[in-house]
C-alpha cells in the first residue's frame, strides 16, 4: 500500500537520499525545508515524479499535514552550520521536536527522530553502546546541537509515555557521500573537496582524533528498517559503521585516492571535538538485521567521483 510520509530536512544530503529512497518504493513524500543547508538541486530530479512535494518551511513553527509517518531530520548537521546561529540551532532541534511530536500525535503518524552520536559528547567509554548517558559540556560551542538533540530525545521518550505517539530514535553517527554541500565544512566533504582542488588539506589538531565513517546508502537503509520496526522498538539504536579511523588516516586515504598533490596542513583544533567515537552496532544487528555493507574505500571512491563533477 502506498503511504504517505513526510521528511522534514528533506532538501539535506540524508533527507534528500531518503525521499528518493522511499519514492523508489512507492509512496508518497512530502518534502519539508527551509533551505538553510540543504538545496532545492538535492531534489529537483524528483520532481516530475506526481506522487513527491516540496514545502518551504521551518519546523520552528506549526505544519498541518495528513502523513502516515513523519522523518524529523530538519536540522544543519555540520558544527559550521549549526555554529552559525547556535540559538536557531536549538530551537530547530526543541521546537521542531515538539510541532512534529504534535502533529504525530494528532494524526496518529509514526515517527522517526534523527538523533546523533552528539549525544554521546566526547564519549568516556569506548566503542558507545545505547546505555552510555555520554559526556557533554552544557555550555560549550557543540552544546546547541548536543544538547538539543539530547532535548529531542527527552521529548521523543515523554510523547510516547504520555500519549503513546510511536516513536523511533536512530543515533546516527559520521555519515558521507553524494550530495554533500561542498561548502558544508564536516570533514570527509572538506578534505575531499581540498583534494580536487589542489589546496591543502586541513586536518585540526594533531589528526589523531578519531571517527568511523557511514556510507549514505547503508544509513538510509538503517533509517528504514527502524521505521518499519514493531511498534513495541523505540530505539534509541547507534546506526553507523564501526570500523575506525583518525582524521590523520582519512587524510592520506583521500589524497591517496584522489590521485591528489595537496599537503596536509595542521590547524588548531576546536574547542570539546570528541577524541573517539566508535558506534556499537549489536543493537541495529539484533533488532534491524542491518549492518553496513559500504566500506570506506569503496564509500570514498565514489563520493570523490561525485565532487568531481561539481567542483
Ligand atoms: P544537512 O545539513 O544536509 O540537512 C539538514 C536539512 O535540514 C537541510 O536541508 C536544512 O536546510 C534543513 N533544515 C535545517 N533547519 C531547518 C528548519 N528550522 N526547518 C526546516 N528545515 C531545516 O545534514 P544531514 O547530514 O543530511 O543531516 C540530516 C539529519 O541527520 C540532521 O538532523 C542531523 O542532525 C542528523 N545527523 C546526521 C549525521 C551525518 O553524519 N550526516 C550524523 C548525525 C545526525
Ligand atoms: N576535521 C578536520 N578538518 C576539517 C574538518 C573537520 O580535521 O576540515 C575534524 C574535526 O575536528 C573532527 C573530525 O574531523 O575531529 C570530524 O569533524 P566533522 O565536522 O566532520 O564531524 P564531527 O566532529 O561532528 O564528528
Amino acid at each position: 500500500m502506498r503511504k504517505k510520509i513526510l521528511v522534514t530536512g528533506g532538501a539535506g544530503f540524508l533527507g534528500s537520499h531518503l525521499c528518493e529512497r522511499l519514492l523508489n518504493e512507492g509512496n508518497e513524500v512530502v518534502c519539508l525545508d527551509n533551505y538553510f543547508t540543504g538545496q532545492k538541486s538535492n531534489v529537483v530530479h524528483l520532481m516530475n515524479n506526481p506522487y513527491f512535494e516540496m514545502v518551504r518551511h521551518d519546523v520552528t513553527m506549526p505544519f498541518y499535514i495528513e502523513v502516515d509517518e513523519i522523518y524529523n531530520l530538519a536540522c544543519p548537521a555540520s558544527p559550521i552550520h549549526y555554529q552559525f546561529n547556535p540559538i536557531k540551532t536549538v530551537k530547530t532541534s526543541v521546537m521542531g521536536a515538539i510541532n512534529m511530536l504534535g502533529l504525530a500525535k494528532r494524526i496518529k503518524a509514526k515517527i522517526l527522530q534523527a538523533s546523533t552520536s552528539e549525544v554521546y559528547g566526547d564519549p568516556q567509554i569506548h566503542p558507545q553502546t545505547e546505555a552510555y548517558w555520554g559526556h557533554v559540556n552544557p555550555i560549550g560551542e557543540r552544546a546547541c546541537y548536543d544538547e538539543g538533540k539530547r532535548a529531542a530525545e527527552t521529548l521523543f521518550v515523554n510523547y510516547h509515555k504520555q500519549n503513546n505517539v510511536r516513536i523511533k530514535i536512530m543515533r546516527i553517527f559520521n555519515t558521507y557521500g553524494p550530495r554533500m554541500h561542498p561548502n558544508d565544512g564536516r570533514v570527509v566533504s572538506n578534505f575531499i573537496v581540498q583534494a580536487l582542488r589542489g589546496e591543502d588539506i586541513t586536518v585540526y589538531g594533531d589528526g589523531s582524533q578519531t571517527r568511523s565513517f557511514c556510507y549514505y546508502s547503508d544509513l538510509i537503509d538503517g533509517m528504514i528498517r527502524l521505521m518499519n520496526t514493531e511498534d513495541d522498538f523505540t530505539g534509541p539504536v547507534n546506526v553507523g559503521n564501526p570500523n575506525e579511523f583518525t582524521i590523520l588516516q582519512l587524510a592520506r586515504k583521500v589524497i591517496e585516492l584522489s590521485g591528489s598533490s595537496s599537503q596536509i596542513v595542521m590547524n588548531p583544533l576546536p574547542s570539546d571535538d570528541p577524541m573517539q567515537r566508535q558506534p556499537d552496532i549489536r543493537m541495529a544487528r539484533e533488532k534491524l538485521g542491518w549492518e553496513p555493507k559500504v566500506q570506506l574505500e569503496e564509500g570514498l571512491l565514489k563520493t570523490i567521483g561525485y565532487f568531481k563533477t561539481i567542483v
